[in-house]
């Protein structure tokens, strides 16, 4: 693994001056997650100088998941840092560089494209954005600490742990009713909370889920407190037009408010939804000839780990035929 130098030069601002460029890439990879990762496995085994800026929690989501079951190629299933970790050392074997920096501003409007992190600029012929999304939470204190200890925030991924529990689903969109239909398959009884009378799901998820003996509604209702030893145990929710609290036994909680794609820094800069997520035309191409996304920071459907790695090899294959076609 190359060490990157960090540049010393003069700051302008947080930021360095553009004469103060440390290296250049034939392509920067933003994010480190399954898309990132994949990505670099590609274009780096492809002979591309190739760099990740992992940012601060190199990994993503992953890293914060206990077992990951449905990885394929992990018959005992795998946990998730060991399987981001392995990915980490697959890239490194075909020379990806990593710098763990958080990237603090981005040019796309000139080229080579400029990518700033707190102390380095850098710079690349292609970037791919692979920042991922994180889930919203429900921000009440205890949430933190019992998150893999019962929170979960992707019934897809953990709902198989939860076999004959009481399972609790917050939220009222499209995700939630959805996720509380595939936990029906594994728990003694699936609750779904939502803060409002009236769901912002489809119809038809609406209608499978009110057709769906074993899921009951609490509406108006917030979770505002958690409580159990190693694990949750129970619940306080509150309503939020009476302010009647109750206590809940559940051995699950998944919260599906949403995500928040992490698209900050490309503002003004690339194409978004109005929901901040980036816009993929022609696969992983962006708006901006060069600019290429994948995983979670475009797709707001799927959200796997193997979607999102196979996101990242498309993005990196994309990117191969560009720098080719460019030179020709
Ligand atoms: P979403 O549509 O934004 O719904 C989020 C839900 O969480 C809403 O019911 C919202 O309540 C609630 N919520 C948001 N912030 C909250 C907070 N701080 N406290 C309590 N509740 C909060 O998100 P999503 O369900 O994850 O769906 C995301 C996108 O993916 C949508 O476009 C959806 O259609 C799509 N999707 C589609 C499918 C499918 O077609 N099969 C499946 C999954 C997702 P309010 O209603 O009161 O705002």
């Amino acid at each position: 693994m190359l060490p990157i130098s960090v540049g010393s030069g003069e700051v302008d601002g947080n930021f360095l001056s553009d004469d103060n460029s440390n290296e250049h890439f034939d392509v920067i990879i933003i994010g480190s997650g399954p898309a990132g990762y994949t990505a670099s496995i590609y274009t780096s085994r492809a002979k591309l100088k190739t760099l990740i800026i992992t940012g601060s929690l190199p990994g993503g989501q992953l890293m914060t998941t206990s077992e990951v079951e449905n990885y394929p190629g992990f018959p005992n299933g795998i946990f998730g840092p060991e399987l981001m970790i392995n990915m980490k050392q697959q890239s490194e074997r075909f020379g990806t560089i990593l710098i763990t920096d958080e990237v603090t501003k981005v040019d796309f409007k000139r080229r080579p494209f400029r990518i700033y992190t707190q102390s380095s600029l850098y710079t690349a012929e292609s970037v791919l954005i692979s920042t991922g999304a994180t889930p919203r939470k429900l921000g009440i204190e205890p949430e933190q600490a019992f998150s893999g200890r019962g929170i979960s925030y992707c019934a897809t991924c953990d709902g198989p742990f939860f076999k004959d529990q009481h399972i609790v689903v917050f939220g009222g969109g499209d995700t939630a009713l959805e996720e509380a239909n595939f936990l029906t398959k594994f728990g003694k009884s699936v609750k779904i909370i939502h803060r409002r009378e009236r769901l912002r799901a489809s119809k038809i998820l609406q209608e499978r889920a009110f057709e769906n003996p074993k899921i009951e509604f609490i509406w108006n209702s917030s979770v505002i407190d958690i409580e159990g030893d190693n694990k949750i145990s129970s619940i306080i929710i509150k309503n939020n037009k009476n302010g009647e609290e109750k206590k809940l036994n559940v051995g699950g909680l998944f919260v599906a408010i949403g995500h928040e794609p992490n698209t900050s820094i490309f503002k003004d800069q690339i194409d978004m939804d109005d929901k901040g997520y980036v816009i993929v035309n022609n696969y992983t191409k962006t708006n901006i000839d060069g600019i290429f996304a994948s995983g979670d920071v475009h797709d707001y459907r799927y959200r796997q780990a193997i979607t999102a790695a196979g996101f990242g090899c498309m993005a990196a294959l994309d990117i191969e035929k560009w720098l080719a076609d460019k030179k020709k």
